[in-house]
């Protein structure tokens, strides 16, 4: 029977199996991977939930674990993960017309046939990519991101939760035990807000009279009421026409005092931020420049400046002058940043917009980034860099990161090799 459906398909600790992917030795072992500076946890493995490794741990609270149990770490590498995430969406969207890319590694596809499709989705992912996902399946997106989370925590799904074949009065059960908290969109505050008004479980929210939470919420949360009743009211969105932004920004391995430092971060930043506008086919006419202490710190500082170039462009020399001017001048003297970053915005397609700078030579600045571009194919990242951001050896607040992987799909000379014995 054909029935339609709205799915969510969510890669299994999505990091950590994309490490697996070329380390079968990682497999059945307890994996975390590490944020920025190999920090704090941001993806565990199934067997590291069961040690009670908790998200967020900062990593050097984790080293007896690691000497008792063989718990591995590995430094978050970005670029492998969103090279796997692209391939990853590509494959989930031959099974669908209708697909949402949610995040990272979910997306929100519509589905006809049930758990049989599911299931088919799990085991194409499986057999293209190697990727394990879990398929929840539902009549909205609400209950479709429920089902996923039951069909995880259950292994008697291998990964596949369809609610339509859930027996009667099942989903009531759950949702009377299940706490609002859990729900796809409901955050703490509202909870507690909700909890004003005798609203609990899943259950008490989805039998509210939606119209009297609409008023005294929003409207968004009123549709997640309707889509607790199985409505679908949450339309699928689909790819967007072009990026609104496109964002650089990393934390330092050792805080930046000084303007002149900054200034060095920022060509660097500015750098990488025209070459993924280049990468995109991409040209801005707005960027912000911004960096900030920690959130832990005594003293707080945050500041940004927003620039608007001269013309819609992607020009490595224009955004580095931009970038090193705006933001070195604000930084209050003696401060500890630890973070900055380059976001730019007012994206339009390369070449729709006219040029209207009749006296610069473009055709110059063309050659320049795609010369640039070319070095850096060839020759690895960081090769090549204008001014501050022409260093040989990465200067001492590069993020530290001493557990990478190889970029395995995105440099030809990190590829694995195999040989026959
Ligand atoms: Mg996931």
């Amino acid at each position: 029977m054909s029935r339609p459906a709205v799915a969510l398909v969510d890669a299994n600790a999505f990091y950590v199996s994309c490490e697996r992917l070329f380390d079968p030795r990682l497999e059945g072992r307890p994996v975390v991977v590490l944020s920025n500076n190999d920090g704090c946890v941001v993806a565990r493995s199934a067997e590291a939930k069961q040690l009670g490794v908790p998200m967020g741990e900062p990593w050097f609270k984790l080293q007896a674990t690691a000497d008792r149990h063989g718990l591995i770490a590995r430094s978050s590498n970005y670029e492998l993960y969103g090279d796997l995430s692209v391939r990853l969406m590509e494959v989930i969207g031959r099974y669908s017309a209708w697909q949402e890319v949610y995040s990272i590694d979910e997306s929100f596809i519509g589905l006809n046939g049930g758990a049989a499709a599911g299931r088919a989705i799990r085991d194409g992912a499986r057999r293209l990519l190697g990727i394990p996902v879990s398929v929840g399946i539902a009549t909205s997106k609400t209950l479709a991101k429920l089902a996923n989370k039951h069909a995880k925590a259950h292994p008697a799904f291998e990964g596949v939760c369809d609610l339509a074949e859930a027996p009667p009065g099942w989903l009531d059960n759950y949702l009377a035990t299940h706490s609002v908290v859990d729900l796809w969109g409901v955050a703490g505050r509202t909870t507690r807000r909700l909890a004003g008004y005798g609203i609990h479980s899943m259950k008490d929210l989805r039998d509210a009279d939606d119209r009297q939470i609409r008023r005294w919420f929003s409207v968004v949360l009123a549709r997640t009421v309707r889509e607790l009743r199985g409505e679908h009211c949450i339309p699928l969105e689909g790819p967007r026409a072009t990026r609104d932004q496109l964002i650089y920004s990393r934390s330092f391995s050792t805080p930046i005092t000084d303007a002149d430092r900054m200034a060095q971060v920022m060509a660097v930043y500015a750098q990488n931020a025209a070459q993924r506008l280049r990468r995109h086919g991409l040209v801005a006419k707005t960027m912000t420049a911004w960096c900030s202490t920690s959130w832990y710190g005594a003293a707080q500082d945050h500041p940004s400046v927003a620039v608007s170039l001269p013309t819609h462009t992607d020009d490595p020399i224009e955004l580095v002058r931009a970038a090193t001017a705006a933001l070195p001048p604000r930084l209050t003297p003696d401060t500890r940043y630890v973070r900055a970053g380059i976001v730019v915005t007012d994206l339009v397609p390369r070449g729709s917009q006219p040029y209207l700078e009749p006296f610069v030579p473009l055709s110059e600045r063309r050659r320049l980034g795609d010369t640039m571009q070319a070095v850096e194919d060839r020759f690895g990242p960081g090769t090549l860099g204008l001014g501050r951001a022409g260093l040989r050896t990465p200067p001492e607040w590069a993020m530290r990161r001493q557990m990478l992987t190889p970029h395995y799909t995105t440099r030809w000379e990190h590829l694995p090799v195999a040989r026959a014995a």
